[in-house]
């Protein structure tokens, strides 16, 4: 339960944190994913460069209807954010579940998604609200659409040089209504299985409907939901009913001590109808 030794680094600035990256060394954040690794020798990084005190990465910010959220910015930070709740109810409903007060406090939610859990509660949300991330490295900035992001369990396009800095959120349509749904490992509280939806209405059709996994698979991915968009709300019920079970079709299933595959595949149906209906309960 001890580390290996590593050089410390603790940055002053985003620049100088791109600066300190050497050949085997690892951005620090929270530490609440990294530092059970390290005690593990799971990851043994020669040098560890401290980012988390950095104000440059955080911070909730307007960006015309949209927000731009510092990946930086702890889990608590997110849920004390009224313009966050006001924009994304979405994003509060899900950090209110993540961990306990002590993960929440120094949780942030870049390393989250950095560490790319394959049962993390955040990463389907980011897909149904077609985010985007900003990676910075010395050699400049490139954005990622969330969508791309996740390449497997523990795996994400980042390279090894490369700091995630901000989150992109675009406005959502008006009205719209969004839901999450996990059945949750009782112990360590990550989702079996999650789901994240979200409706929009116009003209009482349904005009956007989306839904992300986690848990269920390799990697959180966005659901295909044929005919869904159209649907009268009215009639919307059935349609959602049988969407949710096509949702899942094709999908191979995690299968662990908590969970088989086949029960995971009857959480994912439930929790997709749940989350859509959610969803759809919320837009006006
Ligand atoms: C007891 C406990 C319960 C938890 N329960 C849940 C839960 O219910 N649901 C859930 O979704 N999660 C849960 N988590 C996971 C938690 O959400 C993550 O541990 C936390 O968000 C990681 O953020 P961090 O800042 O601590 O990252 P760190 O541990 O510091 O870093 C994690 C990884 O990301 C990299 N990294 C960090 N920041 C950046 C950045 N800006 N750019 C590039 N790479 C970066 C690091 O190099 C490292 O590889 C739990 C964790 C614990 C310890």
């Amino acid at each position: 339960m001890i580390p290996a030794a590593f050089d410390y680094v603790r940055a002053k600035s985003v620049a100088e944190a791109l600066k300190a990256v050497g050949k085997d060394s690892k951005f620090i954040a929270g530490g609440h994913s990294l530092l059970p690794l390290l005690k593990l020798r799971l990851a043994q990084p020669g040098r560890l460069i401290d980012i988390g005190h950095l104000s440059q990465l955080k911070g909730i910010k307007a960006a015309g209807s949209g927000l731009r959220i510092g990946a930086g910015t702890t889990y608590r930070e997110l849920l004390e954010s009224k313009l966050l709740r006001d924009r994304y109810p979405l994003i509060a409903e899900v950090t209110e579940r993540i961990g306990d007060l002590q993960v929440r406090n120094v949780g942030t939610i870049g390393g989250g998604l950095a560490h790319a859990d394959p049962a993390a509660d955040m990463p389907p949300v980011m897909l149904v609200l077609d985010a985007t991330f900003v990676l910075q490295s010395k050699g400049g900035k490139r954005s990622v659409p969330a969508r791309k992001f996740f390449r497997g369990p523990f795996a994400t396009v980042l390279k090894p040089n490369e700091l995630l800095t901000e989150i992109r959120l675009p406005a959502l349509p008006r009205g719209a209504g969004t839901a999450y749904v996990s059945f949750d490992q009782a112990a360590s509280g990550y989702a079996l299985v999650g789901a994240a939806a979200v409706v929009a209405l116009a003209k009482a059709k349904l005009s956007r409907a989306e839904l992300a996994f986690t848990g269920l698979a390799d990697t959180p991915f966005l659901a295909t939901l044929p005919r869904l968009v159209g649907t009268a709300r009215d009639g919307a019920g059935d349609m959602i009913t049988q969407v949710a079970g096509a949702a899942v079709a094709g999908v191979e299933p995690n299968e662990d001590i908590h969970a088989s595959a086949e029960y995971r595949i009857h959480l994912a149906q439930l929790a997709a109808r749940r989350a859509l209906a959610g969803a759809l309960a919320r837009a006006t």
